[in-house]
């Protein structure tokens, strides 16, 4: 079985709020410490990814293709 990640679309879900980044705050966490992001540092993320040619965020995912989006994870039976 393939399951694929949820991400966010870079330009309407997170760049649209650029002039309200409150509106972003706590939307995602630092993978590393699991600290909540403030809308600054997730506005800053998109437009890294965005200026490397990314159309969307991926969320968890460690296999996504060169735009972000997520190509599927097989799964072990024994952990459905
Ligand atoms: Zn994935």
């Amino acid at each position: 079985m393939t399951t694929h990640h949820c991400a966010i679309d870079i330009g309407n879900g997170i760049i649209r709020h650029a002039r309200a980044p409150r509106n972003l705050d706590s939307m995602l966490k630092d993978a590393a410490t699991g600290r909540s992001l403030s809308g600054e540092e997730v506005l800053q993320r998109a437009f890294e990814l965005s200026a490397k040619g990314f159309e969307v965020m991926p969320i968890g995912c460690d296999n996504f293709d060169a735009k972000g989006y997520c190509l599927g994870h097989q799964q072990e039976a024994a952990q459905q």
